[in-house]
């Protein structure tokens, strides 16, 4: 059967496409060394993993969960490691030890998340200018079958077709804050769906000028917008979008699958800056936004089941902007908003969450600063689980 991207119940079969996909952007972004390990296989090291048992520890595994790119991936469908530790070892012998060294559990799916609630990391590395390494800022968490999509960095609709999400299945946009690293691809997202087949009603979520933003947008691009309602006979793009400038913390919104509740954020001097959390039917994540260490955070997060947070690696800092002229200034402006690991660690235990992630890496592709630093720094205040964010990861 010919698969539909524009038919929402064909989510399933998508997913084997996506996988696919995956792996050709893993590839593309040169990491084609790597093997792929079934997803089946990571699981039941996933539940071993979680036991402690003598297997992993045991076992005698060279480090290579970041040389070559994330020891996880995306969970459903297979697990990237390097092609040279694997024929040494059996593969769940690997990925158990890997586990063990880690600290980190693979987000393996139970049934929950397969029928349930999924969240999908569409870009996670910190900053505007466009990497090969990852995408800037976005999530997207899919619930019975409609997208919520968090923040709009640079290629966001392209992630979301790489992550097999249908576009027509975009529903509201949240915005975290006025940054180009997570709005730059707000208005495209929403035209480009609309290009796609999108007919149904959008609303988009954040702080002012979002509604300036958005008529702005329609007005720049009026000229396409009217060709393809009069040449391809779609239906008029501005009357689906629906914004809501938010200035404050508090519920946000509340519809058959999700309450969604916004904190106001540390992140100056952008002000107002939101941290968003999705308590849906079977799940509760929150998403940090960029954010300083912020006690509103702690309470918004309090006994999530997942804490996506901003980070950066404070060593590395000088060596990223060491690359620009606006170094001094650049540098203040990220020690201000952006927390250490072990800040985002001890936020984490603070409020009781199951799972950090890690995301909005900063710096996000330098290759001195590997998966295990950032894991063992988030680690040094935290005792739940890890995870070093990756584009197209599902948690
Ligand atoms: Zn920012």
């Amino acid at each position: 059967m010919a698969l539909d991207p524009a038919r929402p119940r064909d989510f399933e079969l998508r997913r084997c496409k996506r996988v696919e996909l995956g792996r050709k952007l893993t590839r593309q972004l040169g990491q084609n060394r790597q093997g792929f390990i079934e997803a089946d296989e990571s699981r039941r090291s996933d539940r071993s993993g979680r036991a402690g048992n003598d297997e992993q520890q045991n076992a005698d595994i060279p480090d290579v969960s970041s040389k070559n790119g994330s020891i996880l991936s995306n969970s459903l469908c297979k697990i990237p490691v390097s092609s040279a530790a694997v024929p040494s070892l059996t593969r769940r012998a690997f990925l158990a030890s890997t586990i063990a060294m880690t600290g980190v559990s693979l987000p393996g799916r139970s049934a929950a998340q397969s029928s349930g609630t999924r969240l999908i990391l569409l870009g996670t590395g910190g900053g505007p200018r466009p990497r090969t390494a990852s995408s800037a800022s976005a999530q997207v968490i899919v619930t019975n079958n409609s997208a919520y999509v968090i923040d709009c960095g640079d290629g966001v609709a392209r992630q979301l077709a790489f992550a097999g999400v249908p576009l027509t299945a975009l529903r509201h946009i949240f915005i975290t804050h006025q940054h180009s690293d997570h709005t730059a691809d707000y208005g495209n997202l929403i035209w480009l769906a609309w290009a796609a087949g999108l007919s149904t009603r959008v609303d988009a979520w954040g702080p002012p000028p979002l509604e300036k933003m958005t008529r702005l947008f329609f007005e720049m691009n009026a000229s396409d917008i009217e060709a393809r309602i009069s040449n391809e006979g779609r239906v008029p793009i501005v009357p689906l979008v629906h914004v809501h400038q938010i200035r404050s913390a508090g519920a946000v919104m509340t519809d058959e699958n999700v309450k969604v509740t916004a904190a106001l954020v540390d992140h100056p001097p952008v002000v107002p800056a939101f941290g968003y959390r999705f308590d849906t039917r079977d799940r509760s994540i929150v998403i940090s936004g960029d954010t300083a260490p912020s006690d509103n955070l702690v309470k918004l997060a309090r006994g999530a089941d997942v804490l996506v947070h901003s980070v950066m690696y404070p060593p590395a800092i000088d060596r990223l902007v060491g690359r620009v002229p606006n170094a001094a200034a650049l540098k203040a402006s990220i020690l201000a908003h952006q927390p250490p690991a072990e800040e985002a660690g001890r936020i984490a235990q603070a409020a009781g969450v199951r799972t950090l992630v890690l995301s909005h890496l900063v710096p996000a592709d330098d290759p001195q600063v590997t998966d295990r630093m950032w894991i063992e720094a988030a680690q040094s205040r935290f005792r739940g689980t890890v995870i070093v964010g990756k584009d197209l990861m599902e948690i």
